[in-house]
């Protein structure tokens, strides 16, 4: 684990654990709540892997396709202002995310990565860490691909990176936050709560990262009233540790369980 990323985990715990408390969603559920260690193994030692498989799909996908897209109009996006980068950033990113994480669901084996994220049964910020690298490494690949493809400039991809990071952090939050109709348009706890409930309603809906509306438009949006999930969690028999949870979607299906169907997400 290097400094920044272990300056960047204790700044978030900073920020997360007042907020969790002061708008708990369930005010009894601990910080040090049952799979916090295998989550804060996560928080620690994740972000190395992922950031490596990044780099490398990026830079292939730069290599081989760059020339699809002719120079001038890359000069011209790097050019906008950073707040219009940023949000039309924002938008394509979250198209792309969306469809990539419907496949990760309608793909038994994309599936077998993305059901440890979806192992949650407690979700706080913390939690929101605990996602397979190759899962992580695909999802997000594809929708940086786009923006390096197009030219948008550093600062803008950066900026928008923090974005998706944060806000990624605050949708498994234990909060309660109400943001009236806008709830319609931007992904909110309650909206990635229902994610990842374990009710059969809610499974395979709410897939959009950041902008709540993109499932509205492909009519899978899921966000009954003000209500929010009793239960989190799948019934795949996912292993309970770090290094197994990594192995699990390798290991032959015969040998973790029956048939997990794709639709228990
Ligand atoms: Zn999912
Ligand atoms: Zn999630």
């Amino acid at each position: 684990m290097d400094v920044l990323n272990f300056k960047v985990l204790l700044i978030t715990a900073l920020i997360f654990v007042p907020i969790e408390h002061l708008f708990a969603l369930r005010p009894n559920q601990k910080i040090f709540r049952r799979a916090f260690l295998n989550d804060l193994v996560y928080a620690v030692f994740n972000n190395a892997p992922i950031t490596l498989g990044l780099v490398a799909v990026i830079t292939l996908a730069t290599a081989s396709m760059g020339w699809l897209v002719p120079k001038s109009v890359g000069t011209a996006v790097s050019l906008q202002p950073i707040w219009l980068q940023v949000t039309e950033i924002v938008l394509i990113a979250d198209i792309v995310f969306y469809f990539a994480h419907r496949a990760f669901h309608a793909v038994p084996f994309l599936w077998r990565f993305h059901a440890v994220h979806h192992s949650i049964e407690e979700l706080d910020w913390l939690a929101g860490h605990r996602i397979h690298p190759v899962d992580q490494i695909l999802t997000k690949g594809a929708s940086f691909i786009p923006l390096y493809l197009l030219g948008y400039s550093e600062e803008a991809i950066g900026l928008f990176a923090f974005i998706f990071h944060a806000h990624a952090l605050l949708l498994h939050a234990n909060v309660r936050l109400n943001i009236g109709p806008l709830r319609w348009l931007v992904a909110s706890p309650q909206f990635h709560h229902w994610h990842h409930a374990n009710e059969r309603a809610a499974y395979d809906k709410n897939f959009a990262g950041q902008l709540a509306f993109i499932d509205v438009i492909f009519g899978t949006m899921h966000l009954p009233g003000n209500a929010v999930p009793e239960r989190y969690g799948i019934e795949d028999p996912i292993p309970s540790n770090y290094i197994e949870q990594l192995a699990y979607p390798f290991v032959p299906k015969g040998k973790t369980d029956e048939a997990p169907s794709t639709s228990d997400a």
